[in-house]
């Protein structure tokens, strides 16, 4: 049996069927490009440099979004079996956490980083969702919508930067990640609440092309500050949230991505397999063909 496997394999490839598919595929996935932000696209800008770690983003965040506090690993003397407690510290992203400030240490330096969802441009995880449940709105805001979500967590998966958390301990548990304050009516106002209250300016909201010449300028005016790149101009296809930072992105925990969108490059395969049904019809009268092929090789063999 495996040997009939592997000789009708051996005939496909005979005959060319790999040779006909794989390179369309190839060249159109890198030749479909990256989308353009739309006009209206909102977005977040933190400079790290600027940060002083005061969590009153995470707090503002909470509040907007009625979000449960959290324990991290602190719980000292048992205080989580307590009905009330006055303390909130996350150790990370989570149902009830959708925008954390973390520390990064190492010798003399250090530095802030807030995560939150990104807002891709091109995002991975509206593209992979089989039933629309994630949508990018023309104001930028990656949403996620209840009534269409079946809870199959491809999102999950196809998230580079590991946001959208599932609420497993409910029967219909969601999705939940940072929707870019549009649930809670702020972003329909121009607003989100983690910018509205930074003390120092460290993460400021607007038009995300305002952002990124802002970001630009501080990096030309003042390069000793920073490692020299605007994290999110193009890494992913572009993000709708843009860092600048002195220490390296990857050690603050920010991905090294290609610059293209992944979902891009998934739907350049689909489309160039699928046109005009092409390339199926092509490749459905190859396997035919070695499939015959081997049938006629195996009789004579007997
Ligand atoms: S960061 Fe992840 S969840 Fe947010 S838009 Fe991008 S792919 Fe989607
Ligand atoms: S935009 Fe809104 S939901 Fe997102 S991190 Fe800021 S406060 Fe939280
Ligand atoms: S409110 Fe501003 S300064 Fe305070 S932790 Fe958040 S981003 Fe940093």
């Amino acid at each position: 049996m495996k040997t009939k496997r592997r000789s009708f394999l051996k005939g496909l490839l005979g005959v060319g069927a790999g040779a006909a598919v794989v390179p369309m595929v190839a060249n159109t996935a890198t030749a479909s490009g990256n989308k353009e932000p739309s006009d209206n696209h909102m977005g977040m800008f933190y400079d790290a440099t600027l940060c002083i770690g005061c969590k009153a983003c995470e707090v503002a965040c909470k509040k907007a979004n009625d979000l449960k506090p959290e324990y991290g690993n602190y719980d000292i003397g048992g205080i989580n079996n307590l009905d009330s407690t006055i303390w909130d510290a996350p150790g990370d992203l989570s149902v009830n956490t959708i925008n954390i400030i973390k520390l990064y240490q190492e010798g003399e330096t250090h530095s802030f980083i807030k995560k939150q969802c990104m807002h891709c441009v091109d995002a991975n995880c509206v593209s992979g969702c089989p039933t629309t449940a994630l949508i990018k709105q023309d104001n930028g805001a990656v949403t996620w919508e209840e009534d269409a979500c079946v809870g199959c967590r491809y999102c999950q998966m196809d998230c580079p930067f590991n946001i959208p958390k599932f609420e497993f301990n409910h029967y219909y548990g969601k999705i939940v990640k940072c929707q870019l304050c549009a649930d809670n009516g702020l972003l329909d106002k121009n607003r989100t609440a983690c910018t509205d209250v930074c003390p120092s300016k460290a993460v400021i909201f607007g038009k995300l092309k305002d952002l990124k010449a802002e970001a630009h300028h501080r990096l030309a005016a003042d390069p000793a500050r920073y490692n020299g790149q605007v994290y999110g101009d193009t890494e992913g296809g572009g993000l709708g949230v843009i860092y600048l930072s002195k220490v390296p992105f990857e050690k603050l925990g920010l991905p090294k991505l290609k610059n293209f969108s992944y979902a891009a490059v998934s739907e350049g395969v689909q489309h160039t397999l699928y046109k005009g049904m092409i390339a199926p019809i092509v490749a459905y009268a190859v396997i035919v063909f070695a499939a015959f092929k081997t049938l006629s090789k195996n009789k004579e063999n007997h």
